[in-house]
Parts: structure tokens; C-alpha cells; sequence
């Protein structure tokens, strides 16, 4: 089984789908993670501005993921550093390579198969499973999705600015949705959650129905 969500950055997407994975025993992939790892790298390897040698890197790294939802580069837990700004600020521009979407996307293929699964990131529903059994939109308004990064940041300790959260969200949102190939997109076939006023409870319970009546 497949359960499929796309959605913009910061509609809680890894929250919910880590909880609906626990609730109906599910291998959770988040394919974020993955184009982060790849941007990580780029950095380390300081080609950053350089595709060609961004698509030879990405096929020789490893990533891979364990039960507990922890990222590993070439074998290192890098789960935080990938969640940093750095990475944040030029991850959407590497993943708009196609080469390294089509080595990604082959590589979640991979990891899924065989495996009842939920995978969440911008091209799930559309590219990577398109026949996934079950297609959800996760959504909310750019400004609750900014209030909830302050949040999520201020809970870790970091003090961050508003404005500045909601101008990072806006540009990753505005790239992701105008990529030549994964593009982040709205289709009739998705089931559309508008999270903006639910608790995650509500949209994990409101998910859980919907595989439970379309069973
Ligand atoms: O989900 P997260 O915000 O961690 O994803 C980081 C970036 O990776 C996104 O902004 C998007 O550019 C890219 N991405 C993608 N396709 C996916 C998942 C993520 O292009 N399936």
C-alpha cells in the first residue's frame, strides 16, 4: 500500500504523516530529506553552483533512512544538519536538476518496494506514484505555515523573525511550484486538506478515515 502527500513547506506534512506511519504500521519516507542530503553534500563539497558535478556526486552517495525516522548520509546521522539554513536556502534550486530528481525519484521507488509505505515531499501524487492508492494535498495559509516554523524554531530555542521565515517560505513555495519537472501541483485525483485551522490529531484522524473508506 501506498499513501502519497504533497503540499508546500511547512503545512506539517513530516509531523502528520511520522503519526498516521506509527498509527497504521507504515515504513515513513520523506523524500525532503533526501534532496537535503544531496544539498549537504554540495556544500561539503563546495560545488554548490556546479550541476554537472551535483549529478555525479548524487550517484554516489548513500541515503537511507532507520525505524526511527533518523537520515543517514553515506552512513552518518545527519538528521539535523540537514534541517539547517544553509541547506534550507539551497535545496530547491539543486532539487530543480532534473538528473538528481530522476536519481532521487528511482532511489524512493527502491526504497518503497515491497513495503507498505507513506512517502510525503512535491511530486509524490504526481511523478513518483502516481497510481499510489491513496493521494493527499496538505495545505495551509502561508501565514499560519510561517507562525508555525516561528514556533517549531522557538521550541529549539532559535529566536527567528517573522518576516524573514515567511519571505523563505514564500520563495521555496513560489521555486517548488515552478519547476520544469516535480513540480509541486494540485490535481483532481488528491483528497485536499486545508490544515490552516485543524490540530494535527484532526488532520491525522481526518487521513486515517479517508484509508479507512476508501478501503
Ligand atoms: O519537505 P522539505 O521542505 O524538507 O523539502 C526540501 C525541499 O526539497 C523542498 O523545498 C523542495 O524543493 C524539494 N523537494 C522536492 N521534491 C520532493 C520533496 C522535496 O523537490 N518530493
Amino acid at each position: 500500500m501506498v499513501i502519497a502527500i504533497d503540499g508546500p513547506c511547512g503545512a506539517g506534512k513530516g509531523t502528520i504523516a511520522h503519526l498516521v506511519a506509527e498509527k497504521l504500521n507504515l515504513v515513513y519516507i520523506d523524500t525532503g530529506a533526501m534532496y537535503r542530503c544531496v544539498a549537504l553534500q554540495a556544500i561539503r563539497d563546495n560545488i554548490v553552483d556546479d550541476s554537472d558535478k551535483i549529478i555525479e556526486m548524487v550517484k554516489k552517495i548513500s541515503i537511507r533512512f532507520d525505524e526511527f525516522g533518523k537520515t543517514y548520509l553515506n552512513d552518518e546521522d545527519v538528521s539535523d544538519l540537514i534541517r539547517s539554513k544553509e541547506v534550507t536556502s539551497i535545496v530547491s534550486p539543486i532539487s530543480s536538476i532534473i538528473p538528481v530528481r530522476e536519481e532521487l525519484v528511482r532511489l524512493q521507488r527502491e526504497l518503497a518496494s515491497g513495503l507498505n509505505v507513506i512517502m510525503e515531499g512535491r511530486d509524490i501524487t504526481t511523478v513518483v506514484f502516481p497510481n499510489a492508492d491513496y493521494k493527499f494535498y496538505l495545505d495551509a495559509s502561508v501565514e499560519e505555515r510561517t507562525r508555525r516554523r516561528v514556533e517549531q524554531n522557538k521550541e529549539k530555542g532559535i529566536f527567528s523573525d517573522y518576516d524573514e521565515i515567511r519571505s523563505s517560505i514564500e520563495a521555496r513555495d513560489y521555486n517548488d511550484m515552478h519547476k520544469d519537472v516535480g513540480a509541486l501541483k494540485r490535481t483532481d485525483d488528491q483528497i485536499y486538506i486545508d490544515s490552516t485551522d485543524m490540530s494535527i490529531d484532526e488532520v491525522v484522524e481526518f487521513i486515517i478515515n479517508k484509508v479507512g473508506e476508501v478501503k
